[in-house]
């Protein structure tokens, strides 16, 4: 469903030339979910961020069911939004601190379907339900929900417009452990049955074996090593992998 080609981004950092992402190529196929591992600045969340457009890159295409992001229109690429969604790793600051978690839950709704009020309001309900967020939350400030919960919104927003792939950058970094667990199951259950492609990114080993059919490890913004979770972990090829899986161990 996404194909990334020669995919390079290079920042201005004080007159010198940092390359975040190195000629990165890879693919996500439908209903599939692909691991993204990588120390602090390996390129993780800059990879994540050019998929879905949020950034523009330096050369290399990112292509969506078929569709190159960089020769679409501003309203082609708005409409493809809703098929392609973002979760982030602070749902703190992902969400308005002044507006209720349903109303936000509900937010793709407004921006991308014709939907009525009341068929809004319906449709957050069976989100949260979907999500396990108790429907007596919907109508509270995130200010009043724990992380756990709260992520959870973040998930049921990326995923109220039934998009065909979510980006998942860190999703559970920033929850205790016990959470955790619970975010991971969750994430694993929505892709069984919506059949919705992710792109789960995480410095964690740990965490992306839990969940992903694939793993592509990033170093110094390059791919060094892809493939099956069982391979991976199994036989890593390159030295970085065998480090980052010492480390782990
Ligand atoms: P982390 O695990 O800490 O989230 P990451 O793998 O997500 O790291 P990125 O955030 O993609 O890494 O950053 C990759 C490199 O690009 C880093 O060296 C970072 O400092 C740099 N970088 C990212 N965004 C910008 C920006 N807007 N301007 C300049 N440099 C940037
Ligand atoms: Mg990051």
């Amino acid at each position: 469903i996404l194909t990334a080609r020669d995919l390079v981004k290079e920042f201005d950092v004080g007159g010198a030339t940092l390359h975040a992402v190195n000629d990165v190529n890879f693919t996500i196929r439908q209903g599939e979910i692909v691991g993204m591992v990588g120390e602090s600045g390996s390129g993780k969340s800059t990879i994540g961020r050019l998929v879905l457009s949020l950034l523009k890159q330096t050369s290399g295409d990112v292509t969506f069911d078929g569709e190159n992001l960089a020769s679409l229109s501003d309203k082609a690429l708005r409409a493809l939004r809703a098929r392609m969604q973002i979760v982030f790793q602070d749902p703190w600051s992902a969400l308005n601190p002044r507006m209720s978690v349903g109303r936000q839950i509900g937010e793709p709704l407004l921006l991308h379907t014709n939907l009525s009020r009341s068929e809004r309001r319906q449709r957050v309900e069976r989100l949260a339900e979907r999500v396990r967020l108790p429907a007596k939350f919907l109508s509270r400030t995130p200010a009043e929900l724990s992380g756990g919960q709260l992520q959870r919104v973040c998930i049921a927003r990326a995923i109220a417009t039934e998009p065909e792939l979510v980006v998942l950058d860190e999703p559970t970094s920033s929850l205790d452990l016990s959470v955790r667990a619970g975010i991971l199951e969750l994430l694993a259950e929505l892709r069984r049955e919506l059949g919705v492609a992710m792109l789960f990114i995480s410095h964690d080993l740990g965490t992306v074996k839990l969940i992903s059919d694939r793993i592509i490890v990033l170093y110094l913004g390059t791919i060094v090593e892809e493939g099956p979770a069982s391979l991976v972990f199994g036989a890593p090829a390159h030295p970085y992998t065998q480090a980052l899986m010492s480390a782990h161990l």
